[in-house]
């Protein structure tokens, strides 16, 4: 640290690997209304065209990505209703090829049938006892039956892991919280948060881009932070530049409140490292000093020019040194026109 160009790795808290190939993706069949839908209409056409082959290409791009921001660590939330049983394995194999660390999870939901449901909390299980990191994943309570997500809780506590769970992002979960009261747990993984009517143990995943993208409203970090809660910061699947993402929290923070520091949002995306602790371990040298958040706040562009993850060098000033990235890029392209056309040919 002593040039101040250095810190530890970035952890993006609450990203959707799976989604890095949307960009560009057909237009839903009619204009998104309200949050229900843009989920109904945009992200589960998405998922359902999903296979593994293009589940791998979006992870290697996502992780590429990542590193490229001096992110090394990426707590993941997945879903593919229709190819499930494996995908867990090609999201962390591929971060593992580009050398970014990964926490996987598969999205259980009733929204597929109880068929749907079951193989979900399989693969989660799979995961998770063949020793791969990770939580148990659940969508949202809103397409969770109450029987469902005491499957996903008995799992958890069978497995000991924390759940991975989307609660009270648009006024559609707005009974997150009753519903959660007495389930959720301090090792639990609280996405968004934006409406919710309670405090719940657990970490609250605050993901601003998304929040606004969606027009779900502002969850106020600062005060589930000053209440007691950890907050930490995701992307929610639109790539994982934290210092990007860390700016745009200050300036919706600032937005809502004129006196907000900056140094709350970057308080909240260091604590992404209580959820990956090894990202401690991990070492970003970025083209800007000082690495400080009133400096950070109105900096844009900042890049690292050097990562070291777990001791091994993954990103120098040509890019990440383990893939070739321009490779990833080439092949995710051809894998993205396959995704778009498989979508376009589901039926609506
Ligand atoms: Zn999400």
């Amino acid at each position: 640290m002593a040039d101040g160009s250095t810190t530890h790795g970035l952890v993006d808290a609450h990203h959707h690997l799976y989604s890095t190939l949307a960009r560009g993706m057909p237009a839903p069949p009619r204009a998104p209304s309200s949050f229900p839908e843009i989920l109904q209409l945009v992200w589960w056409r998405l998922d359902r065209a999903l296979d593994l082959d293009l589940i791998r290409w979006s992870a290697l791009l996502g992780a590429v990505e990542a590193l490229e921001a001096g992110t090394t660590a990426i707590v993941d939330h997945h879903s593919s209703p229709n190819a499930i049983e494996g995908s867990l394995d090609v999201i962390a194999d591929a971060c593992g090829e580009v050398g970014v660390r990964v926490r996987c999870c598969y999205e259980v939901t009733d929204r597929n049938g109880l068929d749907g449901a079951k193989v979900g909390l399989a693969e989660n299980e799979r995961f998770l006892r063949a020793g791969g990191d990770g939580f148990v994943g659940a969508h949202a309570c809103f397409t969770l039956s109450d029987e469902t997500l005491d499957a996903v809780c008995g799992l958890a506590s069978d497995v000991g892991a924390g759940v991975h769970i989307h609660v009270a992002e648009g006024t559609s979960d707005d009974r997150a919280g009753a519903r959660l009261a007495e389930r959720a747990r301090p090792d639990w993984l609280l996405a968004h948060a934006v409406h919710l009517d309670r405090p719940l143990p657990g970490t609250i995943a605050h993901n601003p881009r998304s929040n606004l993208n969606n027009a779900v409203g502002y969850g106020r970090p600062a005060e589930l932070a000053a209440a007691g809660a950890r907050v930490v910061l995701g992307t929610d699947g639109i790539g994982a530049d934290m210092l990007d993402e860390a700016r745009l929290a200050f300036a919706l923070h600032r937005s809502d409140d004129v006196q907000a520091s900056p140094e709350d949002a970057w308080s909240w995306l260091e604590a992404g490292t209580e959820l990956v602790p090894a990202a401690r371990d991990d070492a970003v040298t970025w083209s800007y000093a000082p690495m400080d958040p009133w400096h950070l706040a109105y900096t844009t562009g900042v890049r690292p020019l050097r990562v070291e993850v777990d001791g091994v060098l993954v990103l120098d000033e040509h890019g990440p040194t383990l893939v070739d990235a321009a490779e990833v890029r080439a092949k995710a392209a051809e894998a993205a026109m396959r995704l778009f056309q498989r979508m376009e040919d589901l039926p609506t």
